[in-house]
């Protein structure tokens, strides 16, 4: 049985008539007669009509949830309801059986958390099927729109030397023998005896390097795996997470907002032009989720409703100053609702407080910037004020923080200053200082969390639910 054709081509282009083959795994099978075959490449499954003085009995036997099958057979209009189209089959192959006795995923909702468990199995759900087409899109997007922009994909290094960057705690990377390493005269490692003869870890972001190459390429994005050793086990933080960062040269901080904004709606409306089924199907099974809720629980929008907003409507830009204008007269804050009180100028926001100028204030997504220095990575351009620095980040609905970037300090004397108070060693940084030495020129960038990104598109209130293997405090089993 050879020459498969993906359900996703023959739903639209019914070919009537015709005899084809389809191959992929049993969703359900009703009256011994109706089989529902989903290969993945679309949320529709196929139905087959399986005549049981055709198919012997033996492999009817093993028609249940999750066998992978192999079915020849006209392609006809449907007699029944619910789909247009249907096989009659003429012959069933079963690939593999899936034991009804054992096989994990029955044919009823699962809870998210039990799916985590077997997240080998998950993709198979209609859940987690259309969430996996809908990152791929996404990334997709992604690379069409740095495209199209007359971006250059920049492959920046996962293994570095530097952690002076701050952005998050770092994997080690080594291959001295643990159990027996080699000391230095004062009884300190000596990584001087490991691979790379130095100190190495897992990189937490690929903006330096990019900023390289957008010195001399004009304009650079990254996209790969980044890590964080943060033992922080929220619904939006992962140890491996993939990394988006665009850098610009000659580009200030607000050329980089409309860089930003112009990435996430171009990103959203490319999903909701091509992942409509996916999109509705979650749409749809959210809005179930959500009618469960009390009242004042439940959110105002849609999912399709607020992806739509944010690609209709301008971001509010306002910055940090405003912000804790804003919410330092906030309801919350003068009942004591947050669990940290802003206080004064100079404070870090947490998420709640993101949250509420996000999805109380301005019920949209909001841009922050020129934020404290105090608070802020050295490479930030400071401002004239001498106290803030063009940094921005970008806040969405559900999410709170999607993207952090900011204007680069292109002075040299200005940025070896700031590595001094912030006590960052020079020597480590000598290859990032020498574009400040060598033609300097303004430039801009910003890391989106591509996972927060899936996250938003797809209405997930947890980060695991979208990466195939999610890596967290505890968890790296498959
Ligand atoms: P947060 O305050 O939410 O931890 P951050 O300020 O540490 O984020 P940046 O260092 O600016 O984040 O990284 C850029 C983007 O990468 C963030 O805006 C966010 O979308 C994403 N991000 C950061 N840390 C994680 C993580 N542990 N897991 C998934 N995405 C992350
Ligand atoms: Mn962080």
């Amino acid at each position: 049985m050879k020459k498969r054709t993906r359900i996703n081509v023959l739903l639209a282009e019914q070919p009537i008539g015709e005899t084809v083959v389809v191959k992929g795994w049993v969703k359900s099978f009703r009256n011994n007669q109706f089989i529902s075959l989903n290969d993945g490449s679309c949320f529709d499954s196929l139905q087959i009509v399986v005549d049981r003085d055709d198919v012997e009995e033996k492999i009817l036997k093993q028609i249940t949830p999750g066998a992978a099958l192999g079915v020849k057979g006209k392609l006809i209009e449907s007699r029944g309801k619910g789909q247009s189209v249907e096989i009659d089959a003429e012959d069933v192959i079963v690939y593999g059986p899936a034991n009804p006795e054992t096989y994990p995923l029955q044919p009823k909702k699962h809870s998210k958390e039990f799916l985590r468990e077997i997240a080998h199995l998950r993709f198979r759900t209609n859940t987690f099927g259309a969430i996996f087409r809908i990152r791929h899109a996404i990334s997709y997007a992604i690379h069409q729109f740095f495209n199209e922009q007359k971006f250059y994909y920049l492959h920046t290094p996962i293994i570095t030397a530097s952690d002076a960057e701050g952005a998050g705690e770092m994997f080690r990377v080594t291959t001295l023998d643990l159990d027996n390493t080699p000391k230095t005269e004062d009884g300190k490692i000596d990584f001087k005896k490991d691979f790379f003869e130095r100190e190495t870890h897992l990189t937490v972001s690929g903006q330096l390097e990019a900023e390289l190459g957008a010195l001399a390429l004009g304009q650079v994005y990254t996209f790969g795996p980044t890590f964080r050793a943060e033992n922080s086990n929220t619904s939006r933080h992962l140890a491996e997470f993939w990394m988006v960062e665009p850098e610009v040269a000659f580009a200030d901080l607000e050329e980089n907002m409309d860089l930003a904004e112009k990435m996430l709606k171009y990103i959203i409306t490319y999903t909701l032009v091509n992942c409509s089924q996916d999109l509705q199907f979650l749409n749809d099974q959210l809005e179930k989720e959500e009618s469960q809720k009390p009242k004042n629980e439940r959110s105002a929008m849609s999912l399709l409703d607020r992806l739509q907003f944010c690609v209709d409507y301008d971001f509010a830009r306002i910055t940090y100053t405003e912000a804790i204008d804003i919410l330092k007269k906030s309801k919350p804050n003068k009942k004591k609702k947050f669990n940290y009180i802003i206080e004064e100028w100079g404070a870090d926001l947490q998420s709640e407080h993101e949250r509420y100028l996000v999805e109380k204030h301005f019920k949209k997504p909001v841009i922050l910037y020129d934020y404290p220095k105090n608070i802020k990575a050295f490479y930030m351009k400071v401002n004239e004020d001498g106290k803030t620095v063009r940094a921005m980040d970008i806040l969405f609905p559900g999410i709170g923080e999607i993207i952090g970037g900011s204007q680069r300090e292109e002075n040299i004397d200005i940025l070896l200053d700031r590595m001094k108070e912030m006590n960052i060693p020079e020597e480590e940084l000598y290859w990032y200082l020498d574009i400040r030495k060598y033609g300097s020129c303004p430039h801009s960038g910003y890391g989106l969390g591509f996972e927060r990104m899936v996250q938003f598109v797809t209405g997930m209130g947890n980060i695991r639910d979208v990466i195939p293997f999610p890596r967290t405090p505890g968890n790296a089993a498959f």
